[in-house]
């Protein structure tokens, strides 16, 4: 017991070590990604649940390296952000699906695209312009792009980001309000920012075909976001059951590995439509 003290902090040190070796690995590489483009955006499903319409999805970037192999939007976008290198990658991100809205509309279907954006873009003041040279090199309807953005983006400087989120509206943007439930959330943010549509947090949404207590809170979130005139999409649903439950609680949109996973633009038009019944 003497000695582990002593073992523990030397593990420590190495493991700190090399996190931060990772991360420099990491930020060294994101530079030749972002100079290469050598980034992929998966596209994931949304499900209408009135109507069982699919022809929405959501953008999942995605980087394959030559020398750290996948890493996961999860790790490399904090580390972007840290070193401004978000900047880049959102415009790419961007260009990217709108270039991939025009394919899809060119082949005769149509589909939404919801785009992420990092609260850093979008204290940056570049996304509504980025936004509207994509759009106009296109030629696509503002219709076809949706932009999500989670609570702590808009949390940084409410005033502004209300004011570019209402830009992006007046262009025919909608505007997506991702993970709620999580971070900094509050109802109060449903009223005071311009949004279309209200992502409930997968956390949320995972126990609600077991337990009734989630299952009414879940009901309460969609009430209050539709007495609001919002939309609302449950996220990370993955069984049959919670589906069910999403469907007698009024969700107009559910996302999840039950409906699709993030496939590849090929393996999207390949795949079977998911069926409601
Ligand atoms: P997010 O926007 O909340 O995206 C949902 C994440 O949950 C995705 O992970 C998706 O693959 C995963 N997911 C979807 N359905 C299920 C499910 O049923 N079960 C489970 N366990 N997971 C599910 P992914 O693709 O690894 O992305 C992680 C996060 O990285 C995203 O969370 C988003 O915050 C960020 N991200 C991804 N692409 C971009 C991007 O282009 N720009 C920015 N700024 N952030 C991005
Ligand atoms: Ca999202
Ligand atoms: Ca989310
Ligand atoms: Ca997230």
């Amino acid at each position: 017991a003497k000695n582990s003290g002593k073992g523990r902090v030397v593990w420590l040190e190495r493991r700190e070590t090399s996190r931060f070796a990772r991360h420099a690995h990491i930020r060294r590489r994101l530079q030749l990604a972002v100079e290469n483009s050598s980034f992929r955006l998966h596209y994931q499903t949304q499900l209408e649940l009135s109507t069982g319409n699919s022809s929405s999805v959501e953008a999942l970037l995605r980087w394959q390296d030559e020398e750290l192999g996948d890493v996961p939007p999860a790790e490399f976008i904090p580390i972007a952000e840290s070193v401004r290198l978000i900047h880049d990658i959102g415009r790419w991100v961007i260009n990217e699906a709108c270039g991939q809205a025009r394919l899809w509309l060119d082949a005769g279907t149509p589909r939404t695209i919801s785009i992420n954006v990092s609260p850093i873009q979008l204290a940056a003041d570049n996304v509504v312009a980025d936004l509207t040279a994509a759009l106009q090199a296109q030629a696509i309807p503002a219709s076809l792009i949706r932009v999500e953005i989670t609570e702590s983006s808009a949390i940084a400087d409410l005033p502004k980001a209300s004011r570019q989120l209402r830009q992006l509206q007046a262009i025919g943007i909608r505007v997506d309000l991702d993970d709620f439930g999580t971070g900094y959330s509050s109802i109060s943010m449903l009223r005071s920012l311009p949004l279309n549509t209200v992502k409930i947090d997968k956390s949320f949404i995972d126990d609600i075909d077991r337990s009734h207590h989630e299952a009414s809170f879940v009901g309460g979130l969609i009430r209050a976001a539709h007495a609001l005139g919002l939309k609302v999409t449950a996220e990370g649903v993955e069984r049959r059951e919670q589906l069910q439950v999403l469907r007698e609680l009024g969700c107009d949109t559910a996302q999840g590995y039950l409906i699709a996973k993030p496939r590849t633009v090929t393996d999207l038009s390949a795949a079977p439509a998911f069926s409601l019944n």
